[in-house]
């Protein structure tokens, strides 16, 4: 018997034109998730179907697949010849050993010689047959032994459905900059958009010496889950200590944050434009910290001339951006307890409520033009 798993996929049959174009995206983003496990993967009766692989890296392709936006479920079963016996011993080997079961019979081929009523009956009759744990519940059952008949002379049959990560094809939406700082919030941001097929490009400030080591590769671990989700991902990294000094020594200190921002955005429009970048993606929600207020996105927003910014979050409490991080698996990353840059020369008072007139009379005093410059000279690319 051989083990096969099989894809069903989501929101592309929505697609109507671009079908084809959203299956191919999605074909290629599932072999690139399966780069090096040796596999098979075909297109069946609007479904895909894995096989050819060794026994042992069922579990591995099951994960990575999970997370391919565009994969709604995936179940792991058997194929067989369209035989009662072999289907049988499919069946044997995929049920539950405890509880209540209904068998499910699909017949694609209707030329197989058992309806699907009966094609159930007899496997499910077999089934209590040989196991006293197990009864028969057609209206509440705890699991359902599914049998798919198919034209070519086989027979899929499975058990459970494994719930994945939905969404559309990373690649079939642009391309976007995802501001990636180490906290909770910004990679939840960039997972949410991917989600929609946007690819995503990464760019995080540092402020190296003042954060540390750690806090680099805490983004660079961050950075290497969200690229499972993304088919790969490319992380750019700028230091923008020297910028961090210059407000700290000529300005107000309670705009450090206020003014960082606005050179964090310039950056990013200038590296997003050399990417082919379409947008900038920040982990922002309203109201969560004193940089966060509508006065606060209105500043950092205005530097920004040629693309949008997009906030996922905007609207999201902190316990629901933290169950999204926990679910996308960063969560435990993204609590390790290193400092940000923005952290580094924190005001006590930060002005919360910024007032544009007020934020460009403090950005006067330094050489904007310069310290942009001198901090991209400092990009560093990488990609995981
Ligand atoms: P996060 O959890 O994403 O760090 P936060 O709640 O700590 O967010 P802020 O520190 O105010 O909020 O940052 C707001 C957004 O600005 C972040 O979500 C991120 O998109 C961006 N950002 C902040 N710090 C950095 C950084 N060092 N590098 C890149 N982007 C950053
Ligand atoms: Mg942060």
């Amino acid at each position: 018997m051989e083990h096969v798993v099989i894809i069903r996929y989501a929101e592309i049959h929505l697609k109507g034109k671009n079908r084809g174009y959203f299956e191919r995206v999605f074909a290629a983003n599932m072999e690139k998730s399966l780069k090096g496990i040796r596999h098979e993967i075909r297109r069946r009766s609007g479904r895909y179907l894995v096989e050819n692989f060794a026994e042992g890296d069922v579990n591995k392709i099951v994960k990575k697949l999970s997370k391919v936006f565009g994969v709604h479920s995936l179940s792991v079963g058997y194929k067989v010849n369209s035989d009662m016996d072999e289907i049988y011993h499919a069946a044997e080997a995929v049920s539950d050993k405890f509880g209540a079961f209904k068998v499910e019979t699909h017949r694609a081929d209707k030329t197989f010689y058992l309806k699907s009523p009966e094609i159930s009956a007899q496997i499910g009759g077999r089934l209590l047959d040989s196991n006293k744990n197990l009864r028969v519940d057609v209206h509440e059952p705890d699991f359902v032994i599914n049998i798919d008949v198919r034209e070519d002379g086989t027979a899929l049959v499975f058990n459970k459905f494994i719930k994945c990560a939905d969404g559309m094809p990373v690649g079939t939406a642009g391309r976007g900059l995802l501001l990636l700082s180490g906290g909770i919030d910004s990679p939840v941001a960039g997972h949410m958009i991917a989600k929609r097929g946007m690819k995503i490009d990464c760019l995080h400030f540092h402020s190296y010496p003042y954060t540390n080591m750690q806090a680099r590769q805490k983004v660079i671990d961050l950075a290497k889950i969200l690229s499972e989700y993304n088919c790969g991902i490319k992380l750019s990294i700028i230091s923008v200590k020297e910028i961090q000094e210059e407000i700290h020594k000529n300005c107000n200190g309670a705009y450090m944050v206020t003014l960082l921002r606005r050179f964090m955005m310039r950056l990013a429009e200038r590296l997003a434009k050399k990417d082919g970048d379409q947008c900038i993606i920040t982990g922002e929600s309203l109201g969560q910290v004193a940089s966060q207020t509508i006065e606060g996105m209105t500043s950092s927003n205005s530097v920004v001339g040629s693309m949008p910014v997009l906030r996922p979050l905007c609207g999201f409490d902190k316990n629901e951006i933290i169950e999204r991080s926990r679910s996308m698996d960063a969560y435990d990353v993204s609590i390790r307890p290193y400092e940000d840059c923005c952290t580094v020369f924190l005001p006590d008072y930060p002005i919360i409520k910024p007032k544009i007139e007020d934020v460009l009379a403090e950005e006067a005093k330094l050489d904007v033009r310069t310290l942009l410059d001198n901090a991209f000279a400092t990009l560093e690319v990488e990609e995981y």
